[in-house]
Order: C-alpha cells, then sequence, then structure tokens
C-alpha cells in the first residue's frame, strides 16, 4: 500500500527544526514530533491570525481537519513547554504550496501547488527530459539515489 497523497498545503517550513530545553541532561531529555503541517497550522492561525475557516482553505483541508491539526499542535507545543521536552518538527503528510522540481541533468524549477494538482510537470522545461523528480528532504520514496528514478503507474506524490 502506498501512502495517499493528502494534499495538506503547507506554505513555509520553519527554518529552525529543533528546540530544546536549557539545562536538562541529554539523557533525561523527552522529544516530541511536531509535523509540518502542526506547525504550519499554528502559523497561520496564531501568527497570521486567520480565521480556521480560512486556514483550512490554505492548507486545502476542510476548517473541521484544520482544528484538529492545530489542537493537536497546541497540545504538543504545550506538553513540551511546560514539561520541559524537547520539540522537533518534521514529516507529516502535506504538500508545498510551492514544489521545486529537478530533472535529471541538474536543472531546478518551481511549479505552483495548483499547477501541480491539475497538471504535474511530465517534462523539465529547460531539456525536456521526461526523467524528473521533485526535490524534498523528506520525501517518502525520493532522493539520496540520485537522478533517473521512475516510478510506474505514472506520477504518485
Ligand atoms: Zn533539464
Amino acid at each position: 500500500m502506498g501512502r495517499q497523497p493528502l494534499w495538506r498545503r503547507v506554505g513555509f517550513v520553519p527554518p529552525i527544526t529543533y528546540f530544546k530545553p536549557a539545562g536538562v541532561p541529554l539523557a533525561q531529555l523527552q522529544e516530541i514530533c511536531l509535523s509540518v503541517e502542526e506547525a504550519e497550522a499554528i502559523r497561520l492561525k496564531d501568527i497570521e491570525k486567520l480565521e480556521q475557516e480560512e486556514c483550512g482553505q490554505m492548507m486545502n483541508i476542510s476548517r473541521t481537519t484544520f482544528a484538529r491539526v492545530l489542537a493537536s499542535a497546541r497540545q504538543k507545543m504545550a506538553d513540551a513547554l511546560l514539561n520541559g521536552k524537547a520539540i522537533r518538527i518534521e514529516g507529516g503528510d502535506f504538500e508545498m504550496a510551492l514544489r521545486r522540481f529537478r530533472c535529471v541533468n541538474g536543472h531546478e524549477w518551481d511549479v505552483p501547488f495548483e499547477v501541480m494538482i491539475n497538471t504535474p510537470p511530465q517534462l523539465c522545461p529547460t531539456c525536456n527530459t521526461s526523467t524528473i523528480m521533485p526535490t524534498w528532504p523528506w520525501g517518502p520514496d525520493w532522493g539520496g539515489r540520485g537522478g533517473g528514478r521512475r516510478r510506474r503507474g505514472g506520477h504518485n506524490w
């Protein structure tokens, strides 16, 4: 079973992804993992101060789903803050609002989320090779192997 694309849209990935309380020995340190979409939920609601409806639209999810993601994010942050746990931000089921692609010849270009849903890129705009892939450090199946990897059955990110 492959992963189902959930299309939670994220417009921002925090530049700092690890927070550690001062004065806690590493051996005693507990860690909570905040997903990237949970971080985005907090950003949209608590920093951008958008309504939940708008936040859901921004992330391409329903308002009730957004509320659940936000509640989980806040609960984790409160747990970390009050119980002295480290926070690691990583992973999750999400798509970037803008996605960078790279071809086997090393050309890179960005594809907006809206475009990607309807017409995923098939060819490199520079050299027209069809051996292209999204460049994303957390991609579940991509990366680390160099270019040229293709999937059967078409695109499935
Ligand atoms: Zn190219």
